[in-house]
């Protein structure tokens, strides 16, 4: 019986076997899943133009940052505050999420997605649909009702969580979040992803039983985005700020001291007070805490977290059931994180003029391997940068889709260490003049501290293993 199905099926085994082989030819190479090779890459480089497209009519429009993430293939202008990320950016931009997320969830945020498109009538309520003026971007459907493209999300989570009617004081403090796009038709959008009409925002919304339930979240939350621009190595300041359109009774905004940003900081040195000069009642240079001389820096706004109180819970009819099953009016609590603003932000005060600077849990990848010049002896030694490509990710699966290698053998090891270094990998091997050597040595260059070492393969593998990626 055995026998009579396997003689049977033998053909057919034969073809998927074939089929099977040829697959695997075409998506592998030794076995091991595909290399990603930087000759392939989609990423219009526009390393030598001191002018590059859309960075503005005038030196004043744009930045370092914005030239950078041009220049190197980074972002490509599509209209006026509009850009389309290519995929070094994204990867980039995954990574810093997958840093939020961890971080989001560890204090018990729960991540959902809401419409971009709301309805004019949701922010009549708030009476904001008045208030923002021309930053909303407006629309009609086919029925002639009106929308904007949402440019923040108060009033669409609180309507969401006002239809619970059966919230009750046990479920409290509910911290809802999601990373989308937000639309805003900015008075004046430059600097690149800094200050675009259509970016990406991390946005949570807290509801808690009381104002000192509300405290602690604020406090909670604040910790979190702490906790996240240290990962990143970014210093930071936390300031007090203005509530501005949201509105609320107490905000902070986290800054990245940077010569470009376009905020104002009093900051004092002997005490631990910050302000945004917007939020001061009188800009008076003495620390109102301690009285000593403040100091005045500029900076970019990379996070902001507001309490809220209850300016649209009780609007909008927010409310949980307390432990006497009485109905009471929830306190909420608002939180950004500006996503994009953030890479370009990091790359703005990390970078050197002529070349980018990642958070190292941001690189969009860890490592490139720079293969031998064609013609060259070093490629004599057949398939060394592939071994060690393939090596490297067996044996520290970490590295998985971690590693390109800079396989364009036309161009010398020099100019393509100067590409790899402008792009920011913070580890750059190179299969250079010492592979002659035996055992062969690798170079290995850090351009984040402008160290090189020479490293067997094994070398270059200890060197990696304690790497941290987000
Ligand atoms: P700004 O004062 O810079 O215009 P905002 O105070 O209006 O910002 P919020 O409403 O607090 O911004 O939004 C939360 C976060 O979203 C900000 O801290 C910032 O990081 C980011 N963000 C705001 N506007 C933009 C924009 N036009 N482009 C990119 N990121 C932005
Ligand atoms: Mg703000």
């Amino acid at each position: 019986m055995e026998m009579a199905i396997h003689s049977r099926s033998r053909p057919l085994f034969d073809r998927l076997f074939r089929d099977f082989l040829q697959l695997r030819r075409s998506y592998c190479h030794h076995g091991r899943s595909k290399r990603l090779l930087v000759s392939r890459f989609f990423q219009p480089m526009n390393l030598r133009e001191d002018r590059v497209p859309g960075a503005g009519r005038s030196s004043e429009l744009s930045c370092k940052s914005q030239r950078l993430m041009l220049q190197a293939g980074l972002i490509q202008p599509a209209n006026t505050g509009c850009f389309h990320y290519l995929p070094y950016t994204v990867r980039a931009m995954e990574k810093l999420v997958r840093v939020i997320d961890k971080e989001m969830q560890s204090i018990g945020g729960q991540k959902m997605n809401m419409p971009s498109l709301t309805s004019a009538s949701l922010w009549k309520i708030s009476e904001r649909w008045d208030l923002l003026g021309k930053e909303l971007f407006r629309l009609k459907d086919r029925h002639n009702m009106e929308y904007c493209l949402s440019p923040t999300h108060e009033e669409a989570v609180t309507e969401l969580v006002a239809m619970q009617g059966n919230l009750s004081y046990k479920q409290l403090p509910l911290m809802l979040y999601q990373v989308t796009r937000k639309f805003r038709d900015e008075p004046k959008p430059r600097f690149g992803l800094l200050r675009g009409r259509e970016f990406y925002m991390k946005d949570m919304y807290t509801f808690d039983v009381s104002e000192g339930a509300a405290m602690e979240t604020y406090n909670l939350v604040s910790n979190a985005y702490s906790r996240i621009f240290e990962q990143l190595g970014l210093q930071f300041v936390k300031v007090q700020a203005d509530t501005g359109s949201i509105g609320g009774k107490m905000s902070h905004e986290f800054q990245l001291p940077a010569e470009i940003g376009e905020d104002h900081l009093l900051m004092c040195p002997d005490c631990h007070f910050a302000a945004n000069v917007e939020a001061m009642t009188n800009a008076d240079t003495n620390c109102p805490q301690c009285h000593g001389k403040l100091r005045e820096s500029k900076g970019i706004e990379v996070g902001h977290t507001f309490y809220l109180g209850t300016k649209y819970s009780s609007i909008l009819g927010a409310s949980y059931s307390n432990s006497e099953n009485k109905p009471v009016v929830a306190e909420m609590g608002c939180f950004g994180l500006g996503v994009t603003r953030i890479l370009a932000a990091s790359i703005e005060v990390l970078s050197t003029d002529d070349a980018i600077r990642w958070p190292g849990l941001l690189a969009p990848y860890q490592v490139c391997i720079i293969s031998p010049k064609k013609g060259s002896k070093e490629e004599l030694i057949a398939g060394l940068s592939e071994t060690l490509y393939d090596t490297l990710i067996d044996a520290l699966p970490q590295f998985h889709g971690e590693v390109v290698l800079d396989d364009r053998s036309h161009l010398t090891i020099g100019k393509r260490l100067k590409d790899a270094s402008r792009l920011g990998y913070p580890y750059i091997v190179i299969a250079g003049k010492r592979v002659l050597e035996n055992p062969p040595a690798f170079e290995v260059s850090c351009p984040n501290n402008g160290k090189t070492v020479f490293l067997t393969q094994e070398g270059v593998l200890d060197f990696l293993r304690n790497v941290k990626i987000a």
